[in-house]
């Protein structure tokens, strides 16, 4: 533990020196996007030739005249200049193969990983013959820099050039005529358009899945299955539409025990920074607005009972890289911010509910305080690193291990959450069949330790704030932005090591190291000294050890049990039949139940008719303002728990859904799961060993709200409204 943290000062040293020392990028004129123009690709829309990532125009152009240069050797020497790698390509019999065809997506010869190349980056590296020549020549490895397009990163950009210059990579600031290796987005994956090859650092759907109640949504949908498991998120209600049942329930509660007073957060779906968030502890106290002007919000359960240090409430910032959603690849970067109040922290009460400073950790919140402590240190002032407040809590005697693990555990039971919904997101965005970069994302987890240490999300950020400087007043009335230090040593640690994860040339950083997974026990991923995984194999010499921990699929044998509405949003997907769809119509939705054979004597086609009606109307808020008319996956989640229950009467829930699964995965063949179906099993992982307290509020639990609509599926009660999967954010967290 010491010596990792000890790596993180040392790389913070070394990341300073590097960044002094490393020559000043010369950038091509030529290449660069004037200002003026969209940053988009500019090349001609018909089918020119250009490469996938790992390769470059000059390799490309090279192979193509192939035939008519004289080689003695086939794996002689590189010409000068030539980038190792384009001469391998001219030396290589199979150099065609990593050709991307613009305009059609398909990739010459090419020995994709994966079934749907979209998934997954075709790397240059998972050629096996490619080394050959080099075994035997010793070919020197030069290769020409990635290059990054960062004319969109926004915020994000100081940190980016940063880690840019550390790895001796390429800019584009104002875009590249060519094709980039990596686009940075500052908000979303649409920021450019026609991105047809790379890797693109936003995923399609993550801004609108990460949304409050989108997540919270998610999150249920698990919590039904797995209660246990999902006990991490605090209860939450969705408004308008949940107002009655939000209402009934706090006064059941109440009326069990008259000694019981909570408190609840309401936050609005679509804010940030603690914009609109109020407490209250009365369901009259709800600012509802009623009609078409009603605002959607969650209202949730109030942590009244957080972790303090010095006597202040905070939170935790982790940062969290999605290097893949097929297959599932999540890092977690071993070093976060911890964001602290800057008024002394009172259990809630009628008296203190409206003081922000004492019960919000946003900084932009506190910030305005005359308490706020700007410091050059980790861990003093209202920003620490989480390293800090760490040490600080093994000193007390707590077991950080055990935190750490828990924390990491929250995680990926969070993406796995989302992961179905942001899976039909990214085919409509980037079919199979469509010429599409690939995507990762870095995320950001914001998580409150409550004073028995156990950690609770309160929101997943998909823009998480990556400036290095924040604004001071440098004279009375005078703001100018200046350094943060403790902010740079975690960001800039981040993207560069995001950067090197996605590295298209790395092929030792871009493999999947444990297809099957195989980790024993989270608790190992605390970030400990002789870490293999934290290595540097690229440029080991230069950089730090990566910052950046793979802790899935390292740990698919404890969490691959979690997995099960994937597998719905892969029975889902396979009937949206036209490519771009993200709704079912009632034909497909028909189509389904025959071909998984499930209608029978119980359930006639007239009542799947009926399922499909009544269902989909009362998500129809949800089409509003959409493109499309038809069954979205949550809806289809509902409908399916709803045939696995008429189906599997006798099972719990969880048993009712696998069952199904299994059945109509036994009608449609091999293609139906999802990425490994191995992993897909419903073998459980023990529980963990009673010792995970239930949040605060008792949950009489008299009907979760997904339970309920089934239980009423009459009722027409209007759903919220998620919004349009077109819409983008403005805003980073
Ligand atoms: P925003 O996106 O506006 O920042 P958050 O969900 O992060 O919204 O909430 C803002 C702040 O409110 C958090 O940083 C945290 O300090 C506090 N908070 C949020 N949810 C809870 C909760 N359920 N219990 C206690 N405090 C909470």
């Amino acid at each position: 533990m010491s010596d990792h943290y000890g790596d993180v000062k040392v790389q913070l040293g070394q990341m300073k020196s590097l960044g002094e020392d490393a020559e000043k990028e010369e950038v091509d004129p030529e290449e660069e996007m004037p200002v003026s123009s969209p940053s988009a690709s500019p090349d001609s829309a018909g089918c020119c030739i250009t490469t996938a990532p790992g390769t470059d125009a000059l390799s490309t152009n090279i192979c193509k005249q192939k035939g008519k240069r004289s080689r003695k050797n086939p794996c002689g020497k590189p010409l000068q200049g030539f980038p190792a790698h384009a001469v391998k390509n001219i030396n290589s019999p199979i150099c065609e193969q990593t050709l991307l065809i613009k305009g059609t997506g398909k990739i010459l010869q090419g020995k994709s990983a994966e079934s749907n190349g979209n998934y997954v980056a075709v790397h240059e590296s998972s050629n096996t013959q490619e080394t050959r020549c080099e075994d035997e020549f010793k070919l020197p490895r030069k290769r020409r820099p990635v290059t990054v397009d960062t004319s969109k990163a926004k915020t994000s950009l100081e940190a980016l050039k940063l880690s840019i210059k550390e790895l001796q990579w390429k800019e584009f600031h104002t875009g590249r005529r060519a094709a980039c290796d990596i686009y940075w987005h500052g908000v979303s994956f649409h920021d450019n358009e026609n991105i047809v090859s790379g890797q693109v650092n936003k995923f399609p759907g993550m801004v609108e899945m990460l949304r409050k109640i989108n997540l919270s949504r998610a999150v249920r949908t698990m919590q039904e299955l797995f209660p246990e498991e999902y006990d991490f998120y605090p209860r939450s209600w969705i408004l308008p539409e949940e107002y009655q049942q939000f209402s009934t329930e706090i006064r059941m509660v109440k009326e069990s025990d008259a000694t019981e007073s909570p408190t609840f957060i309401v936050k609005p779906d679509g804010g940030s920074q603690g914009d609109g968030i109020y407490l209250i502890r009365d369901p009259g106290d709800l600012k509802l607005v009623v009609g078409a002007q009603a605002k959607q919000a969650v209202v949730q359960e109030y942590i009244h009972k957080p972790l303090l240090i010095d006597k202040l409430k905070f939170d935790i910032r982790l940062y969290v890289l999605i290097k893949s959603v097929q297959p599932l690849e999540i890092y977690i970067a071993k070093e976060g911010l911890t964001r602290f109040c800057t008024e002394p922290y009172q259990e809630p009460s009628q008296k203190n509910l409206s003081r922000v400073f004492m019960h919000l950790t946003n900084y932009s919140l506190n910030v305005q305080s005359g308490n706020y402590v700007h410091s050059d240190s980790q861990n003093t002032g209202s920003k620490r690193t989480l390293s800090s407040v760490l040490y600080r809590l093994a000193a007390k005697g707590v077991d950080i291990k055990r935190v750490w693990s828990d924390i990491i555990a929250l995680v990926i039971k969070s993406v796995i959450a989302v992961l179905p919904d942001l899976k039909v997101h990214y085919q409509a965005d980037i079919p199979p069949a469509k010429p599409g970069p690939t995507c990762f994302q870095i995320l950001g987890f914001d998580i409150l330790l409550m004073k028995n240490l156990k950690p609770v999300l309160l929101e997943v950020n998909s823009n998480p704030s990556m400036r290095i400087e924040h604004e001071q007043e440098v004279a009375p009335g005078v703001f100018e932005y200046v350094p943060s230090p403790v902010d740079e040593q975690v960001k800039v640690g981040v993207i560069r090591d995001t950067l090197r994860l996605m590295d298209p040339f790395n092929k030792k950083l871009t493999a999947t190291p444990h297809p099957a997974g195989g980790g024993s026990d989270p608790v190992e991923v605390i970030p400990a000294d002789g870490d293999s995984q934290g290595r540097s194999p690229d440029n080991a010499g230069n950089l730090p050890p990566l910052c950046l921990k793979q802790v899935y699929p390292k740990y698919t044998k404890q969490f691959s049990h979690l997995r099960l509405v994937e597998r719905i949003a892969a029975l889902f997907i396979r009937f949206l039949g036209v490519k771009g769809n993200m709704r079912l119509g009632p034909t497909a939705f028909r189509t389904f139940i025959r071909t998984c054979k499930l209608s029978n004597s119980n359930l006639t086609m007239a009542s799947v008719d009926i399922l499909y009606i009544d269902i989909t109307r009362r998500w129809s808020f949800a089409l509003a303002d959409s493109r499309e008319a038809g069954m979205g996956l949550q809806a289809f989640v509902e409908a399916f728990f709803n045939l696995a229950g008429r189906r599997f009467k006798s099972l719990a829930l969880r048993e009712q859904v696998v069952s199904l699964l299994d059945l109509c995965e036994s009608h449609l063949g091999p293609q139906s799961g999802a990425e490994d179906r191995r992993s897909l099993s419903c073998s459980r992982a023990l529980p963990r060993g009673g010792r995970t307290p239930a949040l605060y509020l008792p949950r009489p639990r008299p009907i979760s709200p997904a339970a309920h609509r089934r239980a009423t599926s009459q009722d027409c009660r209007p759903h919220q409204r998620p919004k349009p999967r077109t819409l983008r954010a403005n805003v980073e967290n």
